[in-house]
C-alpha cells in the first residue's frame, strides 16, 4: 500500500478553546502548572502548523517506530468464529511493542522544541515507561519513570528495559502502588520541575492539551487502518473494536470514523473480576463524573467521592478514569462501551495465540474477548477490525502464573 501521510491537525472542533469535550475535560491544575500548560498548547499549535516538525515526526513513525502497521485479516480465527470477516490492526509490530511510541515520538520532539532536557512519565503496564525510556535514550533527554511498586512487580521485564535505555526507574509506594499513583507522583516532580521538564504523558487523559495532543498523535492509526481496509475492501468496516484504558489507542483508531455514521465504533474496558466496587476499571459500568488528576470525566468512586481501588489481569487498564473525550461520544451515543471480564480475556489470549500464532498484550486482549462474542452475530458480509494495541511478550510471566493457579483449583476441586 501507499502509506498515507499522517496528519497532526484535527477535523473535528473539539476540544474547544478551554480543552473541553462537552461538559469533560478541561484544566483542574494547581496554579503553578498553569503557565507550564499553556506554553505547551502554544508551542504545539505552533509545531502542528510547523511543515518541518511533521515531517520529521512521519520520518522518524516510518524508519525508527515501524509505520505503516499491516491490516491482518485474521482468516483462521474469523472462520473458526463463523460470522464477520475479522481484521486485525497491528500496532504490536511496532518498535517497543505497542501504539505507545506514536506518542513518545511525537512528545519528545515537543520537548527538544520547548528546550527542555529533562523528561518525566508515568507508566502502568510499563509499555509507556519502556516507549518514552526509548524516545529519551534517542534524543538523548534525561528520563525519570515513575511506576508504581506493585506494578513493577508485575512488570518487571518492562522495568529492566527501560533502565536499559538509561532512565531512572522510581518506585511509587504510596495508595494502591499502581498507575492513579504514579501519575500523583509524576504531577507533584512536574510542579516542581516544570521549568526543565516535559511531562510525557501517556493516555489521552489529564488536563488540556494533553488528552488532544496525544489523540491527534495517535490519529495515525485509524487513518491507516482507512487506507488500507479501502484497499483490500473498497468500503469501510462495518465494527471497529479496541480497548480502553486512558483511551489513547482507541481514540487514535476511531478518531477518523466519527464522523461515518454507518461504522459502529465499540470501546472495551476492563470487567476484571466482576462489576462490584474495587474489582473492575470499567468506568462506564460503575462510574461517575468527577476530577481527576487534571480533568473531568467519569471515575470509579465512592460515594464520598474518594477515588475506588481498580483491578485488571492488565496493568494498563487498570485506572480509575477514563478520557474526556471518550465521555463526551458516550454521552453522545456515538461510541458505545463494552467490558470484557479477566477471565474472558484468558480464553481469548488462549484463542489468538493458538488460532494466528499471535500473542496479545492482556490489554488488547479485552478487544479479542469482546470479538469472540460479536463475530459470530455479524454476517459473512460484515467487516470487523479490531486494534491490537500491543504484543503479549510482557505478559507471558503473568499468563503462565494465572494459568497455574487455575489448574491447581482445578485439581484441588477435583
Ligand atoms: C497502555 C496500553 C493500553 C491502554 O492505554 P490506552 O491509552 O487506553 O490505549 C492498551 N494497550 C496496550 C498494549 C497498552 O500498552
Amino acid at each position: 500500500m501507499t502509506a498515507p501521510v499522517p496528519t497532526i491537525s484535527s477535523k473535528s472542533e473539539l476540544p474547544d478553546r478551554s480543552g473541553h469535550f462537552g461538559p469533560f475535560g478541561g484544566r483542574y491544575v494547581p496554579e503553578t502548572l498553569m503557565n507550564c500548560l499553556l506554553e505547551l498548547e502554544a508551542a504545539y499549535e505552533e509545531a502542528k502548523a510547523d511543515a518541518s516538525f511533521t515531517r520529521e515526526l512521519r520520518r522518524l513513525l516510518r524508519d525508527y517506530a515501524g509505520r505503516p502497521t499491516g491490516l491482518y485479516h485474521a482468516a483462521n480465527l474469523s472462520a473458526k468464529l463463523g460470522g464477520a470477516k475479522i481484521y486485525l490492526k497491528r500496532e504490536d509490530l511496532l518498535h517497543t511493542g505497542a501504539h505507545k511510541i506514536n506518542n513518545a515520538l511525537g512528545q519528545a520532539l515537543l520537548a527538544r522544541r520547548l528546550g527542555k532536557r529533562r523528561i518525566i512519565a508515568e507508566t502502568g503496564a510499563g509499555q509507556h515507561g519502556v516507549a518514552t525510556a526509548t524516545v529519551c535514550a534517542r534524543f538523548g533527554l534525561e528520563c525519570v519513570i515513575y511506576m508504581g511498586e506493585v506494578d513493577m512487580e508485575r512488570q518487571a521485564l518492562n522495568v529492566f528495559r527501560m533502565r536499559l535505555c538509561g532512565a531512572e526507574v522510581r518506585p511509587v509506594t504510596t495508595g494502591q502502588r499502581t498507575l492513579k499513583d504514579a501519575v500523583n507522583e509524576a504531577m507533584r516532580d512536574w510542579v516542581a520541575s516544570s521549568s526543565t521538564t516535559h511531562y510525557i504523558l501517556g493516555s489521552a487523559l489529564g488536563a488540556h492539551p494533553f488528552p488532544m495532543m496525544v489523540r491527534d498523535f495517535h490519529k495515525v492509526i485509524g487513518e491507516e487502518t482507512r487506507a488500507q481496509i479501502l484497499e483490500k475492501e473498497g468500503r469501510l468496516p462495518t465494527e471497529m473494536v479496541a480497548c480502553v484504558g486512558g483511551g489513547s489507542n482507541a481514540i487514535g483508531f476511531f478518531h477518523d470514523f466519527l464522523e461515518e455514521s454507518e461504522v459502529r465504533l465499540v470501546g472495551v474496558e476492563a470487567g476484571g473480576r466482576c462489576i462490584e466496587e474495587g474489582q473492575h476499571a470499567a468506568r462506564f459500568a460503575g462510574g461517575r463524573l468527577g476530577v481527576l488528576q487534571g480533568c473531568k470525566t467519569y471515575l470509579l468512586q465512592n460515594a464520598d467521592g474518594q477515588i475506588n481501588p481498580t483491578h485488571s489481569v492488565s496493568a494498563g487498564l487498570d485506572y480509575a478514569a477514563i478520557g474526556p473525550e471518550h465521555a463526551y461520544y458516550h454521552d453522545q451515543g456515538r461510541i458505545e462501551y463494552a467490558y470484557a471480564s479477566d477471565a474472558e480475556v484468558m480464553t481469548a489470549f488462549e484463542e489468538l495465540s493458538r488460532t494466528e500464532g499471535i500473542l496479545p498484550a492482556l490489554e488488547s486482549t479485552h478487544a479479542i474477548a469482546y470479538a469472540l462474542k460479536r463475530a459470530p452475530q455479524l454476517a459473512s458480509s460484515d467487516l470487523l477490525c479490531l486494534n491490537l494495541s500491543g504484543r503479549g511478550d510482557k505478559d507471558v510471566n503473568e499468563v503462565a502464573r494465572i494459568m497455574e493457579a487455575a489448574k491447581e483449583a482445578r485439581g484441588a476441586s477435583a
